[in-house]
């Protein structure tokens, strides 16, 4: 299996060429050459397999330059009773006989990025070893990717992760799960700012390319290859877990933002999985259902991004979602370089009258969104009459599920957080606290390791400096 660009700039790569690094050097993104087909024997036999066991086998077709015993093996570590608190790994809450919950958040940080984080981590360990190679991570977050990144680095050989957070902006359980951590190779600055100055000094950093290339920053970002392709190993699962037989199909509805867990529905589907339905939804940052809606992408300013209570989606662009337009226009590089020439300016395409944009149906995808009124809505409506407890971001893939929602199909609704994360607006919803799951009750309470820094790159750069000895 090699990788190619979605701009059609890069020579073939490997899986593990790729696997550390980001945008592909036109600024494409890395996909498949193509995508491997799962056949009715095969499909079959994957039923009775084990996540651990199912994971090896979906990744393997993926990535051919890790020894078939060795990702056996980092598959087994990974997805283990003891990281994701459950022995099924997903299990799914049937609310009512069609209508079902896919739990992706028993990982360590409660959401559903620690599905492919905790197998980036052991992966970057892996490969990094067998190199004698080291890895600086300097990323920043406004929340989940930042502690799933930590959680899943912790403590690994030959990595340090520095993690820009603005101070004071996420919430309390999610400031105390990445503070908490007290592993010598994790580093969390607080920056006097908000996110946007967050992002700033990380591309001020990985702009002094002597500086990048000394301490060897590297990223952990939504677009990594690698975290697409451990997100397919669940839909399989949740499909096995709904139907009793290849012959039916299934729908999911997915909370997007950055268009990682739903491009991971859509090779899942290109691979041969019966998926009737792939139904995205967006808060009320909606750019993506305007264009699954009308054919229009159009780039938000990040001046126009509303601060929303499902804010893991509040999103001004979507930056996988390059990945899917390049297979909507039959893998033509020069239309995707053309159209991208437009997004990475700040303009706009609009697909709409073309015949791409009448492939759109064909791949299965519909789209919604949600506002706030409907998040309370949905969480109250769940809660009262399944005794379920949802999230903000789940409840907006619960409500454009359920308008998305078709007879005699199965509909799973992907759960991308716990309720836990977002206590205000269940507390708003519900007029109760959420449940702490155990092993959680203490988390606000324990002593916090961070540096607080002003929003300036060369700081930022001497502090890393200063710590890595480089
Ligand atoms: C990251 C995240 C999302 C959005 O997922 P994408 O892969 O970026 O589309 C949704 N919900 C939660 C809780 C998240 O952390």
């Amino acid at each position: 299996m090699r990788y190619v660009s979605t701009r059609g700039g890069m020579a073939p790569q490997t899986f593990t060429q790729i696997l550390l690094g980001g945008l592909c050097p036109d600024g494409g993104l890395a996909m498949p050459e193509s995508y491997p087909r799962v056949g009715a024997a095969e499909l079959a036999a994957w039923r009775s397999l084990s996540y651990a066991e199912l994971a090896f086998e979906v990744l393997r077709k993926f990535c051919d330059d890790i020894a078939a015993a060795d990702l056996k093996a980092l598959c087994a570590k990974t997805y283990t009773r003891a990281v994701f608190r459950t022995e099924a790994i997903t299990p799914v809450k049937t609310l009512e006989p069609g209508l079902h919950i896919l739990e992706l958040s028993n990982g360590p940080t409660l959401a559903f990025k620690d599905m492919a984080m905790q197998l980036l981590g052991n992966l970057f360990e892996y490969v990094l070893e067998k190199r004698g190679d080291s890895i600086n991570i300097l990323g920043a977050t406004s929340g989940d990717t930042g502690s799933s990144a930590e959680y899943a680095l912790r403590g690994k050989r030959g990595v340090n992760v520095f993690m820009l957070s603005p101070q004071d902006k996420m919430s309390p359980f999610q400031t105390a799960q990445m503070f908490s951590l007290q592993d010598a190779n994790i580093f969390n600055i607080a920056v006097r700012g908000v996110f946007d100055d967050c992002q700033d000094i990380v591309k001020a950093v990985n702009n002094d390319a002597a500086f990048k290339a000394r301490q060897r920053i590297g990223a952990v970002n939504s677009i990594n290859w690698a975290r697409v392709a451990a997100q397919i190993v669940y839909y399989f699962r949740g499909y096995f877990a709904v139907t009793k037989s290849n012959d039916e199909q299934a729908a999911f509805a997915v909370p997007s933002g950055n268009f990682g867990n739903i491009c991971a529905g859509h090779i899942a589907r290109m691979m041969g999985l019966p998926v009737a339905r792939l139904i995205l939804a967006t808060n009320e940052n909606d750019v993506l259902d305007e264009f699954f809606r009308s054919g229009r992408y159009r780039v938000r300013p990040s001046s126009q991004v509303a601060q929303t209570s499902s804010p893991s989606m509040d999103i001004s662009k979507a930056s996988n979602f390059e990945r899917f337009v390049y297979d909507l226009v039959g893998g033509d590089t020069a239309v995707v370089k053309q159209l991208w020439s437009k997004v990475d300016t700040g303009g706009e395409f609009n697909l709409a009258g073309t015949p791409y944009f009448a492939n759109v149906k064909e791949y299965g995808f519909v789209s919604g969104s949600s506002t706030h009124a409907d998040r309370l809505a949905t969480i109250r409506r769940v809660y009262k009459d399944y005794g379920v407890m949802i999230d903000t971001h789940t409840a907006d893939g619960v409500k454009v599920g359920l308008e998305h929602r078709q007879p005699g199909i199965p509909l799973v609704c992907m759960e991308t957080a716990l309720p836990v994360k977002f206590a205000a607006t269940i507390r708003e919803a519900l007029g109760r606290d959420p449940d702490y799951p155990p092993g959680c009750e203490n988390l606000e309470s324990l002593p916090q390791r961070f540096e607080v820094m002003d929003a300036d790159a060369g700081a930022v750069k001497d502090y890393i400096a200063r710590q890595t000895g480089l």
